[in-house]
């Protein structure tokens, strides 16, 4: 297929070229890593933004049930909303557990809700490297709104942050007294802090485990990109569908507040110019782990740096030298 029509294609929003799109940049492939990066710079032209949103939070406190509400709620007002899924597990665990559509089944009805799982690929770089690049797709084929969705598995939140406008953290009520365990550098990149299930017996677990989070985020740094009264945290409960709308409006207050004050550009640059190096990055490692010499002195030297026999410095400067006599 030409490139060219694919992304006119995707640029009119056909669902079918989109998703050929969203493959053809999850394809780890040379010549279609090519074509992929033709596809994004055309469909780049069409200069589209959708309202990036990364959501995270550990198995079982409610990411899909809430994606599903909140989705349905959007879809409703008229928005088009795509979900995508950043899964550092899918490939461990044989299958993806996240944007699995049978976990969201009215949303996936939805004419105008689209969800994609993740790529099962054995490396986080690359996954994450396509998924912001199916986001970008999801922006020019005229999604309104792309939620992100991620476990809570550190490396996996701290890359979908990298790629989203807004970056919300789902937990669930906490027994005692403690804070789940939760990082600090997690909490440093929340905007919104949801405590989901309010709702029944775990209400007012719920209720505590908000006041204990929203005293938590008072005690960080204030960040340049938020206004007064952020980070923030709510309680929400998805099965009920309470909270869902007023969640929505701090987001929004949020956004437009970023958005009048220069941060919203600003920060999209800084993730540009993070992306490209992470691509370099990437890029220099393939190339390199392409010549099955370079291959075989990178098993050798990582073997004996397991057996002790070298340090990983010493033996990182071994290939390094290998590498520069070569050229
Ligand atoms: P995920 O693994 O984070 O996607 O979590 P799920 O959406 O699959 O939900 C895990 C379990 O929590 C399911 O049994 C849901 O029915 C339940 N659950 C999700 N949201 C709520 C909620 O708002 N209230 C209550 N009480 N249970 C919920």
């Amino acid at each position: 297929m030409d490139i060219g029509t694919l992304a006119a294609q995707v640029i009119k929003g056909d669902r079918r070229a989109l998703a050929r799109a969203i493959t053809l940049v999850e394809s780890g492939r040379a010549d279609h890593r090519e074509q992929a990066a033709d596809l994004l710079q055309r469909v780049g032209k069409a200069g589209r933004q959708a309202l990036r949103i990364g959501l995270s939070g550990t198995p079982g406190v409610g990411k899909s049930t809430f994606i599903e509400a909140f989705g349905l709620m959007l879809t409703g007002q008229g928005n088009r909303v795509a979900v995508l899924a950043v899964d550092p597990s899918s490939t461990r665990s044989g299958g993806s557990i996240l944007g699995d559509k049978t976990r969201m089944e009215r949303l996936s009805r939805d004419p105008n809700a689209y969800i994609r799982p993740s790529p099962s690929q054995t490396h986080l770089g690359g996954v994450a490297r396509r998924s912001r690049e199916a986001v970008a797709l999801c922006e020019a084929a005229g999604f309104d709104i792309v939620l992100i969705e991620t476990v809570g598995v550190g490396q996996s939140e701290t890359m979908v942050a990298e790629m989203a406008d807004l970056f919300i953290l789902l937990l669930a009520p906490a027994g005692g007294d403690e804070l789940q365990g939760v990082k600090r550098g997690i909490m440093e990149i929340a905007d919104i802090i949801l405590v989901n299930k309010a709702d029944g017996d775990l209400k007012s677990a719920a209720m505590r485990t908000c006041a204990d989070y929203a005293g938590a985020l008072r005690l960080l740094r204030r960040r340049p990109q938020d206004p007064e009264g952020f980070p923030k945290a709510a309680t929400v409960s998805a099965i009920d569908e309470t909270g869902i709308a007023g969640a929505w409006a701090e987001m929004r207050t949020l956004v437009d507040w970023r958005r009048a004050q220069g941060h919203w550009a600003s920060r999209r640059a800084a993730q540009a110019r993070f992306w490209f190096e992470e691509e370099v990055r990437l890029g220099l490692l393939a190339q390199l782990t392409a010549q099955p010499e370079t291959r075989k002195m990178m098993a050798d030297l990582g073997e004996k740096v397991g057996q002790g026999a070298l340090t990983p410095a010493a033996a990182a400067q071994k290939l390094l030298s290998h590498l520069k006599s070569c050229r």
